[in-house]
């Protein structure tokens, strides 16, 4: 299988070619040529398989050029029940991403499919450790290294510096800003002791993080020199690993393949819904795929109107489910491709539209960039939106009803997978994050603690690791080049 790019690149590279890179040479997204089709037949054999086995089945399909003995060893080493050991009491660790039903009544039932048992309780681990141990095989294959730089308010940096902890060739220099990050999160990042995480504390915002990881970038030569490389959501390879549970939660929620199931995803940067798309776009019967954002709804907007807007950064705001707080939907380029029907050289002018004018427009009105935004149901999906009464709302709704604290970005999940519930369609709603990461919202939604999975009882008192530094580019090129020796 070879992958485009989605501005139309000539270049055809292959899944071992795009695993470690990022954006195509001309800022476009890779997808691949076309989508492997999984046949009824095909779909009913994989009921049975383990978490691993049906990785295997499906990154198979597009990792055509690393063996298929070698993907079942990375899935086997990465899929088990003591990485994704934080499952709640009750749910079954070894199946991975265990299914809950929260409601059955009539024709119509409400699942949770837990995405968040993994070393930082967020679904990221789900594709990140996996992408760990890709990486470390690809490399070593190569005789290469790779030193990952990157910026996180959050949840992205640990799930990374998790994912690539010990592993032989790969360094982690993670910037985020000084003392904003929640007590939880900077003692999960900066208590690691591993000699090949670098955490970087900037003298900054988010944005400064941000803004020195992109200055690094644009000096094409000290890149090369420092082989530096990112792991952001745009990752192929992410993406990939992110398809496997949406076939793990069909298979799990329905008893034969003629059967349809919808999901709703709680959403920031379209990375994890997008998987389900390409899920859907395999012939795995999705009804519908609920796209749920919280005030930040440049993706709600979009599924109301057919307009893409984006916002500045100081449009974007801080909320209480802050991993969805962003400006632009960094994964949306590959859903628009698709639905331009591969038309590269259109997703290029929109996408520098975006990038000069903030936005497209393809409600098909007078003026308009296209008239898409009519076919954007015969891809399945529609949109709510939950802002934070809402969300505390529904995590005493949840509580209450179910006996279950969730986090605020599954609870923004909960609230609008209501507004789309079908009769006879099990909804099944990705639980993207445990709620012990949230606590400061868990306790004013419920008035107590969220449960902390055991393990994370003080991680708060446990020596930590980082340096401070000023927001600036040559500090952190210093830093690199004084560290990695080369
Ligand atoms: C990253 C994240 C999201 C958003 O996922 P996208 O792939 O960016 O749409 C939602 N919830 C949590 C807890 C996250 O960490």
């Amino acid at each position: 299988m070879h992958y485009l790019s989605t501005r139309g690149h000539a270049s055809k590279p292959s899944f071992s070619e795009i695993l470690l890179g990022g954006l195509a040479p001309d800022g476009g997204l890779y997808l691949p040529e076309s989508y492997p089709e999984v046949s009824s037949d095909e779909l009913e054999s994989w009921r049975g398989l383990s978490y691993a086995a049906l990785a295997t089945a499906v990154l198979s399909k597009f990792a055509t050029d690393v063996p298929e003995a070698d993907i079942a060893a990375l899935a086997t080493k990465t899929y088990t029940a003591e990485v994704y050991r934080n499952a709640r009491p009750g749910d079954d660790a070894a199946a991975i991403t265990p299914l809950r039903t929260l409601e059955a009544s009539g024709g119509r039932k409400l699942v949770m499919q837990a995405l968040s048992n993994g070393p930082t309780l967020a679904f990221k681990d789900m594709a990140m450790q996996l992408l760990g141990n890709l990486f470390e095989y690809t490399l070593q294959k190569q005789g290469a290294e790779l030193n990952i730089l990157g910026a996180t308010s959050g949840d992205t940096g640990s799930a990374a510096e998790y994912a690539m902890r010990g592993k032989k060739g790969i360094r982690v220099f993670m910037l985020s800003p000084h003392k904003k990050m929640s007590a939880f999160q900077t003692a999960q990042m900066f208590s690691l002791q591993d000699p090949n995480i670098f955490n970087i504390a900037v003298k900054g915002v988010f944005d400064d993080c941000q803004d020195m990881v992109k200055g690094v970038s644009n000096d094409l030569g000290f890149k090369a020199q420092q082989k530096i490389g990112t792991v952001n959501s745009i990752n192929w390879a992410r993406v990939v690993a992110q398809v496997v549970y949406y076939f793990r939660g069909y298979l799990a929620a329905t008893t034969r393949s003629d059967q349809k199931v919808s999901f709703t995803v709680p959403s920031g940067n379209f990375g994890n819904i997008c998987a389900g798309h390409i899920a859907r776009m395999m012939g795995l019967p999705i009804s519908k795929l609920v796209v749920a954002t919280n005030e930040n709804d440049v993706l709600h907007e979009f599924f109301q109107t057919g307009v893409y807007r984006v916002r500045k950064s100081a449009e974007t705001l801080h909320t209480s489910s802050p991993s969805m707080d962003i400006s632009k939907a960094s994964n949306f380029e590959r859903f628009i491709y698709d639905l331009l029907k591969g038309d590269a050289a259109r997703v290029k002018a929109l996408f520098t539209k975006v990038d000069t004018h903030g936005g497209f427009d393809l409600s098909g009105k007078p003026g308009s960039d296209g008239d898409e935004f009519s076919q954007v149901r015969d891809y399945g999906f529609v949109s709510g939106k939950s802002v934070h009464a809402d969300r505390l709302a529904t995590i005493r709704d949840v509580s209450a009803r179910y006996g279950l604290t969730v986090d605020t970005h599954t609870a923004d999940g909960i609230k609008v997978a209501r507004e789309h519930w079908e009769e006879d369609i099990p909804m099944i709603v990705l639980e993207t994050a445990l709620p012990a990461k949230f606590n400061e919202t868990i306790r004013e939604a419920l008035g107590h603690d969220a449960e902390r999975p055991a393990g994370f009882e003080n991680i708060e008192s446990l020596p930590q690791r980082f340096d401070v530094m000023e927001a600036d580019v040559d500090a952190v090129k210093r830093y690199i080049v004084a560290h990695t020796g080369l």
